[in-house]
């Protein structure tokens, strides 16, 4: 049986601890919080917590596997439910309009309605249909793979190619923007993450009963179900040869350190360009829950309790004046508004799980910063093959 310290609660941490602790390692989780369940809980703004972005999922199965793997399945612990569409502003120089698109998940059929009444015809979906290939190979090739120290980088179908080559044959800017703006991801990254939309149009997006705090109380469920020890409180301050050292000095052993606490611990910090808004509106003011206005700035918006939003944005530009200059100006109901830095994007491409040296792997947004909630599970998935099981 391998000692395994689980640094970090979040997502990546609790769904490797679940996974290692089935495979009947010996597992312990360290938080720094009171509480674990990282980014899941929300992000600090002000004295609140906030969603940290809109709360659906896509890839379904990724969380099933997790549930199934690690005890029993999904539906014995919560419940999903289909999510509604994402609204998109399409502004567009003149002659051509600016569009807005509600675009549904989950079936090709209603995207092609939901485009042809935005577009008068539907240049999108044929090009989506171009990604199960790379999809396919990305998925096989880069997500479910745990990469060790000697895994040569491998080569997918459009990653030498960038975003921007990518969404080129459509032949529509608007619907180029469309495809090009993806979260945490500027034109220059491979091209081959634009697979993401036959994702989510093929799988749909979910959202949890509770949202993701239900997933996080749901694996914390399951932690206990399986006797892993989750201490909080607990600062670690950066893996050593032999385990991890925490903050107060002191040393805990370990066969194998999964590092999860967000933050890549050998690499410089790097600084963030996006930041957060919260603000709180008056009335009742008729806000998509999922937005994103496609503008030279983009920005990004998602609902967080019956009366706030929160919007992304580029750190130098001002959302709401964003916002105001397509039609949705919010300034007059604002009661409250705050900004906090977004955690760092990369546009490489995510390996979520990765190992730097013998004895320590990085998972989730350690391993990728901005790794989604779904390639975090693959990772993690990977990550337990990759450790094997306990010989009983
Ligand atoms: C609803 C939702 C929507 C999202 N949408 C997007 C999106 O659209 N685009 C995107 O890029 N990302 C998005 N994210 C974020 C992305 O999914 C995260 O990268 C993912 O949640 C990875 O989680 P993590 O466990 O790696 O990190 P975290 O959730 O940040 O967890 C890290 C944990 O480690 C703990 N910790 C930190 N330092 C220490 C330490 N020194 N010692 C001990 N413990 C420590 C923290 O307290 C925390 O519990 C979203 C997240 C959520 C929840």
């Amino acid at each position: 049986m391998a000692r395994i310290l689980v640094v970090g609660g979040g997502f990546a941490g609790l769904s490797a601890a679940a996974r290692l602790a089935k495979l009947r390692h010996d597992v312990t989780v360290l938080e720094r919080e009171t509480e674990p369940g990282g980014r899941l809980l929300g992000i600090r703004i002000g004295d609140d917590r906030w969603a940290a972005g809109p709360e659906s999922v896509t890839l379904p199965g990724v969380f099933r596997d997790l549930f199934r793997k690690s005890g029993r399945p999904m539906d014995a612990l919560i419940a999903i439910t289909p999510a509604g569409p994402r609204h998109h502003v399409l502004p567009a120089r003149w002659p051509r309009r600016t569009v807005t698109l509600d675009l549904p998940f989950g079936t090709r059929g209603a995207q092609v309605d939901a485009v042809v009444s935005a577009f008068g015809s539907d240049a999108w979906s044929p090009w989506v249909d171009e990604s199960p290939a790379p999809w396919n190979e990305l998925r096989r090739r880069v997500f479910e793979v745990a990469h060790t120290p000697d895994s040569p980088v491998a080569a997918v179908t459009w990653s030498d190619r960038s975003l921007r080559d990518v969404v080129r044959p459509l032949r529509d800017s608007r619907l180029r923007r469309l495809a090009a703006d993806l979260p945490g991801l500027t034109e220059a990254a491979p091209g081959v993450l634009a697979v993401w939309h036959y994702v989510e149009r093929n799988f749909g997006r979910w959202r949890f009963d509770g949202g993701s705090a239900g997933l996080a109380a749901a694996l914390t469920t399951r932690l206990r179900e399986r006797k892993v020890t989750v201490e909080t409180g607990v600062d670690v301050a950066r893996p050593v040869e032999s385990g991890v050292e925490l903050a107060d000095g002191s040393t805990r052993e370990a066969d194998v350190v999964v590092w999860a606490t967000g933050t890549d611990p050998l690499a410089s910090p790097t600084a963030p360009t996006l930041e957060h808004t919260a603000v709180r509106l008056d009335g009742d003011p008729d806000v998509p829950d999922d937005l994103v206005v496609h503008d030279r700035d983009v920005v990004r918006g998602w609902r967080s309790g019956p009366d706030g939003w929160v919007f992304e944005a580029r750190r130098d530009v001002d959302p709401l004046a964003v916002l105001a200059r397509h039609g949705l100006d919010l300034t007059p109901r604002v009661t409250w508004r705050e900004s906090v830095p977004a955690p760092p994007t990369s546009d490489d491409l995510p390996r979520p799980a990765r190992s730097p040296r013998p004895g320590l792997w990085l998972v989730g947004a350690a391993a990728s910063p901005g790794a989604s909630l779904e390639v975090t599970g693959m990772g993690t998935a990977a990550l337990a093959e990759h450790l094997g099981a306990v010989p009983r």
